[in-house]
C-alpha cells in the first residue's frame, strides 16, 4: 500500500506467515471473522509468484513487482491489497512465529526487547525463526506506527506436564532449552476453540487432534489444554510428513555422520527436504499425487504415513488415559477420505470406527453411529487465531496506520 501514513482508512488486520521462500497472508476488516482476502507469495528469491483471492475464492489482480526478497514480496502484497481494498488500511499486523521459547504461553505485542529475545531462539528453529523475524522487521518498516503481534506455535503447548516436556538426557540440556516444545499450536488453539463452541461436553474430555498437512503432528488435549504433542524439540519429530521423516532413532544420525561422512548441512537437507512421503515414494511430497499414482512405492508411503499415525494415536491415548474424540484437520486430514479411512482401520480397540459414506462425503462427523469415540473433521484456521490475538493485543484493531 503506497503512502503508508496515518489517514482516514479503516484499520484492518494483516496476518503474515513468512516461510523460507514464501509469505502467506490474509487481510481481515476492522471487525468480523472472515478474511477479505488471502494469498500466498511463493518461491521468493527465485522466479516467485503472487496469488491473491477474495473471500469467495475468486482471484484478485496482483500488482506488478519482483519477489526478490521478503521485503519486496511484502511491498507487492501491500500494493495488491491496496488496489483491491482502497478503503481498508492496516491497523495492526499479526505474525506467525514458530518459536516462543520455553516460558511464553501467550502471544505478545512486539517491541525491540521481544525481537532480540526471539532472535536468540533462532538456533532452535533455524529454518523457520529467522524468516518469521524477517517478516516482522519488514512489516515494521512498512507500518512503523502499527502494533505488531507475534503469535507463537509453541505457546499452546506450554501446559505440558514435565514428563511430556523433557527428554531422557542430562538435566543441564533441559536447562539449555532441549525440551519438547510442540508446534502447530495456532491450529490446535483454533480447533480447541471450535470444539468448545460446537461440542462443549466433548471439549471437556480427552481429544486427539491430527493436524495433517505438509507438516503433520498430533496433539492430546485434556479439557481443552494440550498435554502432549508428537512434535518435540523441533518440527522434525513425531509423524512422517511431506518431506520430513518423523520419529527417528538418533543412532541413524550418528551412522550418517560417522560412517557416511555427512555434514550437518547434508543431514539438515535430508531431514527437512528429502524424507517423509517424498523420500519413501521417490515421487512426491503431495498426498494428492501419491493417491493418484499406480506406483507401489506411492502406496507404501501412504501405508507408512497412516501406520505411524495409528501408533501415535495409541501413544496419545495412553497420555490422556483414553480417548473421547479424534479430530482430523490440515490439508490431508480435511480432504483425504483415504487417509482418514486407513488411519481409523483396525482402531476399534480404541472405540474408533468410521462411517464410510460420511467419510467419503467429508462430513463433519465421520464416526459410525454408536461408536464409542467421535471422529470429526474440523477445518483449521490459523489466520483467524492470529487475527483474533492481534485484535485483542492491539486494542481491537482500531488504530489506523495506512
Ligand atoms: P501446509 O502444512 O503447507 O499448510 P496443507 O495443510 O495445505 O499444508 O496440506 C497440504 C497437503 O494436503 C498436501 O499433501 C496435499 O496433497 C494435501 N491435500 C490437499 N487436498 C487434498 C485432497 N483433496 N486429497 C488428498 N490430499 C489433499
Amino acid at each position: 500500500m503506497t503512502g503508508r501514513t496515518a489517514g482516514a482508512k479503516m484499520g484492518g488486520i494483516l496476518t503474515l506467515n513468512a516461510g523460507s521462500s514464501s509469505l502467506k497472508f490474509a487481510l481481515f476488516g476492522p471487525a468480523g471473522e472472515a478474511p477479505l482476502a488471502t494469498g500466498l507469495a511463493d518461491r521468493i528469491g527465485l522466479q516467485g509468484s503472487l496469488r491473491l483471492k477474495d473471500s469467495a475464492g475468486a482471484a484478485l489482480p496482483v500488482a506488478p513487482g519482483s519477489l526478490t526478497s521478503h521485503a519486496q514480496a511484502l511491498h507487492c502484497v501491500l500494493d495488491s491489497l491496496h488496489a483491491a481494498f482502497p478503503g481498508i488500511g492496516v491497523g495492526a499486523v499479526g505474525h506467525r512465529v514458530v518459536h516462543g521459547g520455553p516460558e511464553r504461553a501467550t502471544h505478545a505485542l512486539v517491541d525491540a526487547a521481544l525481537l532480540d529475545d526471539l532472535a536468540t531462539l533462532s538456533p532452535f528453529a533455524p529454518l523457520h525463526q529467522p524468516h518469521n523475524l524477517a517478516g516482522i522487521r519488514a512489516a515494521i518498516e512498512a507500518f512503523p506506527e502499527a502494533p505488531q503481534v507475534a503469535c507463537f506455535d509453541t505457546a499452546f503447548h506450554r501446559s505440558h506436564p514435565w514428563v511430556n516436556d523433557t527428554y531422557g538426557l542430562p538435566r543441564q540440556l533441559y536447562d539449555l532449552g532441549v525440551r519438547r516444545y510442540g508446534f502447530h499450536g495456532l491450529s490446535y488453539d483454533y480447533i480447541a476453540g471450535e470444539l468448545a463452541r460446537s461440542a462443549p461436553a466433548l471439549a471437556q474430555g480427552r481429544v486427539v487432534i491430527a493436524h495433517l498437512g505438509n507438516g503433520a503432528s498430533l496433539c492430546g488435549l485434556l479439557a481443552g489444554r494440550s498435554i502432549a504433542s508428537t512434535m518435540g524439540f523441533s518440527p522434525l519429530d513425531g509423524l512422517p510428513m511431506g518431506t520430513r521423516p518423523g520419529q527417528l532413532d538418533p543412532g541413524v544420525m550418528l551412522f550418517l555422520m560417522d560412517q557416511q561422512g555427512m555434514s550437518p548441512q547434508d543431514i539438515s537437507d535430508l531431514l527437512y527436504k528429502q524424507s517423509g512421503l517424498l523420500g519413501l515414494s521417490g515421487l512426491s511430497n503431495d498426498m494428492r499425487t501419491l493417491e493418484a499414482s499406480p506406483a507401489p512405492e506411492a502406496a507404501q508411503a501412504i501405508e507408512y504415513f497412516t501406520a505411524r499415525i495409528r501408533l501415535e494415536i495409541g501413544s496419545m491415548a495412553a497420555a490422556l488415559g483414553g480417548i473421547d474424540a479424534l479430530v482430523f484437520s490440515g490439508g490431508i486430514g480435511e480432504n483425504s477420505a483415504l487417509v482418514r479411512a486407513k488411519v481409523c482401520a483396525g482402531m476399534g480397540w480404541l472405540g474408533i470406527e468410521i462411517d464410510t459414506l460420511a467419510n467419503e462425503a467429508h462430513a463433519r462427523v465421520v464416526s459410525a453411529a454408536g461408536a464409542a469415540t467421535d471422529v470429526l473433521v474440523v477445518p483449521t484456521n490459523e489466520e483467524l487465531v492470529i487475527a483474533r490475538a492481534t485484535r485483542a493485543l492491539a486494542g481491537g484493531g482500531e488504530r489506523t496506520a495506512a
